[in-house]
């Protein structure tokens, strides 16, 4: 009927979106722009999960309430990166790893970056503590911890 014929039309929706991460997401991001890292307990089997869910998946139940976890942890694990977020070559290697957090069960881990540090100085079970963008820079993301540092003499 069109002949074999591309046929095609202008359209520009003026759709809007807006998108919720979730009772227990929304809450944590809330907490991380006031300098806390807040988590969500189970009480049937007592463990204190984080990142916070609104549902224990060993137990399957709704878990039961908030809590805050510390921002000091151990390096549970680590990676030497000579590419950057771009995947463009860099010749001073970023840190990434997970960070359980003192306070939460173990194997709760936080994705994040390492700082004031070298590869040679980093190591699994090494001890570490958030450093915090200043409040007027936060926005509600884990970037509102700059990256994780090595614990000082006498912290935590
Ligand atoms: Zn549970």
């Amino acid at each position: 009927m069109y002949g074999g014929k591309v046929t095609q039309t202008r359209f520009r929706p003026d759709a809007r979106y807006a998108w919720s991460a979730g009772e227990a997401m929304s809450r944590f991001l809330e907490e991380l722009q006031n300098g806390r890292l807040i988590a969500r307990t189970c009480a049937a089997c007592e463990r204190v999960l984080f990142p916070p869910r609104m549902f224990c998946e060993l137990c399957f139940r709704p878990t039961d309430a908030w809590t805050h976890v510390l921002d000091t942890g151990t390096i549970e694990t680590f990676s030497v990166s000579y590419l950057d977020t771009n995947a463009k070559r860099i010749a001073v290697p970023i840190l990434v790893g997970v960070v359980s957090l003192d306070g939460a069960s173990p194997r709760m881990g936080m994705m994040h970056y390492f700082g004031e540090m070298t590869k040679d100085d980093i190591r699994i079970g090494m001890r570490v503590k958030a450093v915090w963008r200043p409040p007027e820079e936060r926005r509600g993301s884990v970037l509102d911890i700059a990256y994780f540092r090595p614990l000082r003499e006498g912290e935590g």
